[in-house]
């Protein structure tokens, strides 16, 4: 099913606030949005222009807000309307994912190992799965993330075809897999279609072929990869479903050369589709692209075109000043995954330096090793802490920014992650009553939030005017069964 446009069109704006388009656009809206008038009162609410306020009466209709109003007392409140205790937030968005990786938690913590060990652990998860088991696999994980408040994820998914690069009848079975998943879910998803064609960069700078499990991440060419991407059946807005939309990748400097990203990049401009790309995760990758093409891999992606405010870099953690200056003039958006950077021992990327230069920044769970967008965002100004020796280089209502409307913004929706008038009606409340958070004062509960709250304090997540999250419980999958279904075969001897 496609449908209508998610905005008008043009390029998201990305890092915008306030001024978030109406289309009245029906297919637009999210999974299941609610045709009937929807209330709610919030103890506490975080607004774009108002920042924290108290008794926010919020009125949806058609899966999306109509009107927001700050300062109602209890007594002044229409009935049918649902409370909200707590802070309610809008909706995170999650803006880098491997829905597969999720089955190597903790299993990739045994003994040492390094990200290189990790990366081969990961491909004998990706050899096992196949279109049943990766649905199941996904639903688990992404209503994982809906118990964490996350009601839009961007899966950066390569894992196309079967055993040996074999193509299934549809070529898009997997990628299709991740829709319904989503939808099962209750989620938006933008479904970053990945161009992956190499398996590294050889000593002499060659690309070297993809063997073993990478056979089933790609496509031949990019020409060939564009054709299965326009096969997927995106209308021209880039929309696969009302919860859908499309976004394309270069998987990375290492996994596709020079010569083959134009189809990628066009790809991106045909469908107004976000283009995402790994950046500079690993030293070693910049080292490589330097022996092969005497840039930095930010330089490279600069020379054929790929840096703007529609693209996405994930990672960016080992970056020169000619790089941060490159990506912020372009207003390239640079998605940071802090758990994961960690997990893999990445390094910690210059988040601050990369937003003074004018990058907006999104937040991504990548690998899974949690899922917390809380913490991913603290970690970022905490990591910038650890290396210069200074707090406050970012403000919670900025990290809050990146969890959401930043994070939408770069998914291609620019409609979401506020809770204002014309936004899709996404809300996540986080209870102020539990063990991290009690004692919290009013004044400061989004620092409080930000700073020690965690995905066990979503109470309540509303997706386009529908609930998908009650007292903290997901009403539409059983999440550890349906993650212990999925996982347990796949890590099996
Ligand atoms: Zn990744």
């Amino acid at each position: 099913m496609t449908g209508g446009a998610a905005g008008d069109g043009v390029p998201p704006a990305v890092g915008m606030s306030g001024g978030v388009p109406v289309t009245g656009d029906r297919a637009a809206r999210g999974p299941g949005a609610e045709d009937t008038v929807r209330r709610w009162h919030a103890d506490l609410a975080w607004l774009p222009a108002g920042g924290m306020r108290p008794g926010v009466l919020i009125e949806a209709a058609g899966g999306r807000f109509v009107s927001v109003r700050p300062g109602v007392g209890a007594a002044d409140v229409p009935g049918g309307t649902v409370r909200l205790p707590g802070l309610t937030l809008p909706g995170l968005a999650n803006a880098h994912s491997h829905a597969f990786h999720r089955a190597l938690r903790g299993a990739a913590q045994a003994g040492q190992g390094t990200f290189w060990t990790w990366r081969e652990r990961m491909y004998q998860v990706a050899a096992r799965l196949e279109p049943d088991s990766y649905l199941a696999l996904a639903r688990a994980v992404y209503a994982e993330m809906a118990m964490a408040g996350i009601t839009c994820v961007g899966e950066f998914h390569y894992l196309h075809h079967g055993a040996g690069g074999v193509r299934y009848a549809d070529q898009n079975q997997m990628g299709r897999a991740l829709i319904e998943a989503a939808a099962q879910a209750g989620v938006r998803i933008t479904l970053i279609d990945t161009c992956y064609l190499s398996g590294g960069l050889g000593n002499d700078g060659s690309p070297e072929p993809l063997a073993g499990p990478q056979l089933r991440f790609g496509d031949g060419d990019s020409e060939r990869w564009a054709q299965r991407v326009h096969s997927l059946g995106a209308d021209q807005h880039g929309m696969l479903a009302a919860h859908a939309r499309l976004g394309v990748a270069i998987h990375s400097v290492r996994a596709v050369p020079p010569g083959q990203m134009h189809p990628v990049i066009a790809c991106s401009h045909a469908y107004g589709a976000p283009l995402h790309a790994h950046l500079s995760e690993q030293i070693a990758e910049n080292q490589a692209c330097l022996a092969a093409h005497g840039v930095t891999p930010t330089q490279l992606l600069d020379r054929v075109g790929a840096l703007g405010p529609r693209t996405t870099v994930v990672h960016a953690t080992h970056l020169t000043g000619g790089d941060i200056e490159e990506l912020g003039g372009s207003r390239t958006v640079v998605c940071m995954c802090p758990t994961t950077e960690a997990d893999l021992a990445d390094g910690v990327g210059p988040a601050r330096a990369l937003a003074s230069a004018g990058s907006p920044l999104s937040l991504g769970s990548d690998s899974h090793a949690v899922i917390d967008l809380l913490e991913e965002a603290r970690r970022v100004e905490l990591g910038e802490r650890l290396i210069t020796g200074q707090r406050g280089s970012f403000t919670s209502a900025a990290l809050a920014r990146a969890a959401t409307v930043a994070g939408h913004a770069c998914l291609g929706w620019p409609e979401a992650g506020e809770i204002a008038p014309g936004a899709l009606a996404d809300l996540v409340t986080v209870a102020l009553d539990t063990p991290r958070l009690a004692g919290v004062s009013e004044a400061t509960a989004l620092e409080s939030v930000i700073f020690a709250g965690t995905a066990a304090d979503v109470r309540g997540v509303v997706v386009g005017g529908r609930d998908v999250v009650r007292d903290g419980r997901h009403l539409l999958v059983d999440v550890p069964a349906a993650l212990d279904y999925a996982i347990r075969p796949l890590l099996a001897p």
